[in-house]
């Protein structure tokens, strides 16, 4: 069980939001701007997913970069990351949210 940071209700740590507030448990120690600049430089190698805790949607977007064929595939992830990141700048528990 955890405490929710908005409300204090307490509330199982396996929910992805609290039940009375809907508040989103997030990595407090993450940056959207940071997961930006990441998505931006190195993206294509799933950099910013790594940083986001996304392990395994980060390692498929590395093995698609290292195909040709994949790379277009992760080009389109990439813009689709991209719009999502600068649409959430402010908003870090859709980023980071826990799973
Ligand atoms: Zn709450």
């Amino acid at each position: 069980m955890i405490y929710c940071r908005d409300c204090g209700a307490r509330h199982s740590d396996k929910a992805k939001a609290c039940p009375k507030c809907g508040y989103v448990e997030y990595d407090l120690t993450k940056s959207t701007v940071i997961y930006l600049l990441l998505l931006w430089f190195i993206g294509l190698i799933g950099a910013h997913r790594f940083y986001a805790g996304k392990t395994g949607s980060a390692i498929v977007m590395l093995i698609l970069t290292c195909t040709i064929v994949g790379m277009l595939i992760t080009c389109v992830w990439w813009l689709i990351d991209l719009i999502y990141a600068i649409c959430n700048l402010g908003h870090p528990e859709n980023i980071f949210a826990k799973k």
